[in-house]
């Protein structure tokens, strides 16, 4: 969910992968209210995250630290995840924030 680059790589189920340490995990802003206002959501560009009919899914930003898997194919780390994400949790909004442009 940073900048970064790094080579794709598959990790073992003994290795936990976090999407918010991956290249892939994209902050975006949605539009909500008037128009004037926005709501932060993450997406996978890779379209990993997907409902049952297929859609995109996007995930509120303030949960993106509980999004993990134990294996993904597009998985591109961007660092040392624990220590990244620890020090996210500290920072991530406790509730679905509306921010005013
Ligand atoms: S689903 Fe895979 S590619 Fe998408 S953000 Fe998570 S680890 Fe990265």
């Amino acid at each position: 969910m940073a900048n970064g680059q790094g080579a794709p790589k598959t990790v073992s189920s003994a290795e936990k992968i976090y999407c918010a340490n991956c290249i892939h995990c994209k902050l975006v802003k949605t539009p909500c209210g008037n128009g004037g206002q926005y709501q932060l959501r993450v997406r996978c560009d890779a379209g990993k995250w997907r409902k049952k009919l297929g859609e995109e899914k996007v995930y509120k930003y303030f949960t993106v630290a509980r999004r993990s898997l134990d294996e993904c194919d597009a998985y591109t780390p961007m660092g040392d995840a624990r220590d990244y994400i620890r020090d996210l949790k500290k920072t991530l909004p406790i509730k679905d924030e509306v921010y005013t442009l």
